[in-house]
């Protein structure tokens, strides 16, 4: 299927490496021209020769913070006007609610809630006065099922869901969707650098901590990021005009709801 975004412009941000990545260069497959961003230098630019050697666009790399306004400025600036907004940055670390500052939840608010609420703000009206404009946010499968060490990350991304739900069916009759992807275990840094982690405080294997994880997924195994990629690239379609507001949850089955 041509998804007829051929010429369009994205704003992909935290997309190096991982998810974020993966939407960038299955966007550009698509023939989208693309501004990336990370904080590592060297890590975004060799991103941006990737895409420019799989795809013949303009990729334009950024090295910011994205949870910075100074960051999210230096985007902007360069692509004031997309058509296609990706919302993504790190996730916040792992622990427990007893151990967790009222900083703790500032940042992980700042970071998973008001960053893309920022950029949303910056570009959707004129998206809307264009007529065009997609917007995914990627949050989590614990926006659906808190996962428990995680409560930083559970309530941020769930704050970003409600804050989206009204504007993302105000903007639909302009032709501007807003929807949020919810990733299980996708193979990326983050997955293999947590499972490391877990390993070690288990005492066991790295191998083993892997293999356990994929117990728990009906699929028998992880989400690889193209496959990510490609679901994002459906949804920033011409053809996913109809979809907003929406929760894609792509876990291999983990989330145990019929509905
Ligand atoms: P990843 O492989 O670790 O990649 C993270 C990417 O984001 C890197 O390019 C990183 O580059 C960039 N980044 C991180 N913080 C940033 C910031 N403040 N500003 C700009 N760029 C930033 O992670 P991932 O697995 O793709 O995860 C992406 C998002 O999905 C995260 O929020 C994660 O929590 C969420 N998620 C992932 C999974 C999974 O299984 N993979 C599951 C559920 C949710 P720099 O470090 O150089 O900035």
């Amino acid at each position: 299927m041509d998804l007829g975004i051929n010429g369009r412009t994205a704003i992909v941000c935290a997309a190096s490496k991982g998810l974020g990545r993966a939407c960038a260069m299955q966007l550009a497959k698509e023939g989208v021209n693309v501004v990336i961003s990370a904080r590592t230098k060297a890590d975004i630019e060799a991103t941006a020769e990737e895409i420019r050697k799989a795809a013949n666009v303009k990729v334009i790399a950024i090295a910011c913070d994205v949870t910075t306004e100074e960051g999210r400025k230096m985007i902007l600036a360069a692509c004031p006007n997309p058509d296609i907004l990706i919302n993504n940055a790190g996730g916040p670390p792992p622990g427990d609610f007893k151990d967790f500052s009222l900083d703790d939840w500032r940042k992980a608010v700042e970071w998973n809630m008001i960053t893309p609420i920022a950029l949303i703000k910056a570009t959707v009206y004129g998206m809307m006065d264009r007529k065009f404009g997609r917007i995914l946010n990627i949050t989590s499968q614990s926006v659906k099922a808190p996962i428990a060490s995680l409560e930083l990350s559970n309530g941020a991304r769930a704050g970003l869901t409600g804050a989206v739900a009204v504007i993302a069916r105000k903007a639909v009759r302009n032709n501007v969707t807003i929807n949020n992807i919810l990733p299980g275990p996708f193979e990326t840094d983050r997955l293999t650098g947590s499972t490391r982690k877990a390993a070690e405080m288990q005492g066991i294997a790295f191998e083993k901590a892997m293999e356990n994880r994929k117990a728990n997924v009906p699929a028998g195994r992880f989400g690889q990021p193209a496959e990510f990629g490609a679901a994002a690239a459906f949804l920033c379609s011409s053809q996913a005009g109809f979809i907003t507001g929406q929760n894609l949850l792509l876990d291999g089955g983990i989330f145990q709801g019929a509905l």
